[in-house]
């Protein structure tokens, strides 16, 4: 961060995104000036406009997973307009903070750092000011045949920013750079003004961090308990929302079905498994997000094994996508290791793909409560949404 923050004395800048460093002390003066209390933006009646638009801004960042909304209905040129979105701003943070939740923190920090890079990245006419509060320094330069304006900043913020980021543009080798200076090409559709953007998004999302981990800190939880209401609404929403992106993943063993649980202890042990059950526990893997290595890895043991082969044709099921056996498919093959009665989930008639009994499992362990075998249509949707 910049040692001295750049004045903003525009109401309206800081409106537009409260969340700058220089707001702070803008939003004490706005709850100064029009004398209302942190109690008032709890129940106030004339303070309705600000915590309903305080709970959409929340609910926007908290629920967009790819980024909250940049729309605001709120007409920033008045002053009624700006006080609502500072201290709607204010009231969502103060229920995130009040939540103690760490998840939920996240989330609406990656929402309004989203929101506040794709801002950035349009805001032409304050960028560099918008910056400057951001980084340690930056400077612009025209292109000489398209007369764009392309931007570098100082190499050391960009070493600090740039590990958060993927892909190969953000490889300090693949940027030029003059005297500590990072040039900032226009690069994947986005302008010079946009990439910067999106290095500053990650200062945003410390910054706020930092902001809101001070608050919880010093928050008691007598005030906490003033936000218990929109705490619990927010925290009941986002366990819904997270339940439903919850990721197909074989992380946790005990949730494997036998089939697959069968054919990595037997390759394991150096029991031959027939092609079936190879081709089947490569698929399944990939299905469930394991790396290819992850399962080259099971065919280690294989008494036929080479690593060269297992890699190739590890390599073409992932390429090629390959889907997994469903149950029926693998009973004929004899790579089906239960009887009736063995295994409860197995002998449910819903119960056709093995990719089915992985979802359930973890539905079942994320609720606390085996409800799974009464939802077989609700999990067919889930398996044929991770299959495509
Ligand atoms: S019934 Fe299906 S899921 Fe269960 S072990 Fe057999 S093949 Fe696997």
């Amino acid at each position: 961060m910049p040692l001295v923050l750049p004045p903003v004395e525009d109401e309206v800048l800081l409106a537009r995104y409260p969340f700058l460093p220089q707001g702070r002390e803008h939003m004490r003066g706005v709850l100064e000036s029009n004398g209302i209390s942190v109690e008032d933006l709890i129940d106030a009646p004339w303070l309705e406009d600000v915590r309903s638009r305080g709970r959409l801004r929340l609910l926007d960042s908290v629920m967009h997973k790819e980024g909250a909304d940049i729309a605001t209905t709120v007409d920033l040129s008045t002053e009624v307009g700006r006080m609502t979105e500072v201290l709607s701003f204010l009231h969502a943070m103060l229920v995130v903070c009040a939540s103690f939740n760490d998840r939920l923190l996240a989330r609406w920090i990656e929402g309004e750092a989203s929101r506040a890079d794709q801002l950035f990245g349009m805001d032409s006419e304050n960028f560099e000011l918008l910056a400057s509060s951001y980084l340690s320094g930056i400077r612009d330069e025209a292109e000489s045949n398209s007369g764009e304006v392309v931007y570098w900043i100082p190499m050391v913020d960009f070493i600090e920013l740039c590990p958060r980021i993927s892909g190969t543009y953000w490889h300090l080798a693949n940027r030029p750079l003059t005297n500590g200076w990072v040039r900032m090409d226009a690069a994947v559709g986005e302008s010079s003004r946009q990439r910067t953007a999106r290095l500053l998004k990650e200062r945003i999302r410390e910054n706020l961090h930092t902001t809101c981990t001070e608050r919880m800190d010093k928050m008691s939880e007598e005030f906490a308990a003033l936000f218990a209401d929109p705490v619990e609404r927010i925290t009941g929403l986002l366990s819904e929302r997270v339940e439903a992106e919850m990721p197909m993943t074989a992380a946790v063993r005990e949730d494997w079905p036998p089939c697959f649980e069968s054919a990595v202890s037997e390759l394991n042990q150096g029991v031959n498994v027939n092609h079936v059950g190879r081709v089947f526990l490569a698929a399944f893997s990939k299905s469930v997000g394991m790396s290819q290595e992850q399962t080259c890895s099971f065919f280690a043991n294989a008494p036929d094994y080479s690593a060269d082969t297992t890699s190739y044709q590890v390599n073409q099921i992932y390429e090629r996508d390959y889907t997994p056996h469903g149950c029926a498919a693998l009973k004929t093959s004899a790579r089906c290791p239960v009887q009736p009665g063995d295994d409860r989930l197995c002998d449910q008639e819903w119960l056709t793909h093995p990719l089915k009994y992985l979802r359930a499992k973890q539905r079942s362990r994320y609720r606390e409560v085996s409800q799974a075998a009464e939802e077989p249509e609700v999990v067919e949707d889930e398996v044929e949404s991770a299959n495509s």
